[in-house]
């Protein structure tokens, strides 16, 4: 089984000043080789990162479906990955609703970050009302199956496992910044109907392997119990993720 993975997604925050937090999150991250993290900073700052980080892996937080083009604004895969980063997050529930992003669009966009070398975390999750009318695992499953690329040889770049190269991330939109997290029960169900689909589409050998980040309001103090809950591979973390304290915090309790 691979390390916890424990990944910080900023989102639309950091200027250069925060490089020294992402120097502090590597320091320590060096002392806790038990588990894997990794920063997805703003576009700007991915190759400053990248530049002093000697163990976190660095990532994007969104790519564009294209290799290039008249698309003024947007970045490719091979622009991030040229910049340093390893992976990129994909689907995450504010790109879905801020700049509508279909599952057609996310899979187009899984399908170029895959292709230019990058791993990928493929965001999925379900809106209150989705869950308060009892629909949140068949959303969730739908969204997935329609957001992940059908094509197994995309998935693992020709050679490796799907695991090295995919990992999930289960959001549930109501609990993103509010405070709220999924109960436990809620998370392994939900996690357990994720992993079944996976095994479903990626087979025995290559669907156990595959990681389930939760994210949702984790924070030191909640981690623990979260990461512990079953099918959790790790957690997605914004608000806790912009200081080394509460990331490692989190890291820590993995
Ligand atoms: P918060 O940890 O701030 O709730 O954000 C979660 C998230 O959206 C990570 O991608």
């Amino acid at each position: 089984p691979q390390r916890p993975y424990i990944v910080g997604n900023w989102k639309m925050h950091g200027t250069r000043a925060m490089l020294s937090e992402a120097r502090a999150i590597d320091r320590a991250a060096q002392r806790h080789m038990k588990v894997e993290v990794a920063l997805a900073p703003p576009y700007t700052l991915i190759h400053p990162v990248h530049r002093e980080a000697e163990q976190i892996g660095v990532g994007a937080q969104d790519c564009h479906h294209e290799d290039g083009g008249a698309h003024t604004g947007d970045i490719s895969a091979a622009m991030v990955a040229d910049a340093g980063a390893k992976f990129v997050i994909l689907g995450h529930s504010e790109r879905r609703q801020n700049h509508a992003e279909s599952d057609e669009i996310v899979r187009a966009k899984a399908e170029a970050a895959l292709s230019a070398g990058l791993r990928i975390i493929l965001c999925c999750g379900e809106s209150e009302e989705t869950r308060a009318a009892g629909d949140a695992v068949a959303f969730v499953k739908e969204q997935l199956k329609a957001s992940l690329p059908a094509d197994h040889a995309v998935l693992t770049n020709g050679s490796a496992n799907a695991s090295e190269r995919v990992t999930i991330a289960y959001e549930p939109i109501w609990a993103i910044g509010t405070g709220n997290t999924a109960t436990v029960e809620d998370i392994a169900e939900m996690h357990g109907e994720i992993r079944a689909l996976l095994i479903e589409l990626f087979g025995e050998e290559e669907g156990p392997e595959i990681r389930i980040l939760y994210g949702g309001s984790v924070k030191p103090e909640n981690a623990s119990q979260i990461l512990s809950t079953a099918e959790v591979g790790g957690a997605l973390v914004g608000g806790a993720s912009l200081t080394a304290d509460s990331l490692m915090g989190i890291a820590l309790a993995a």
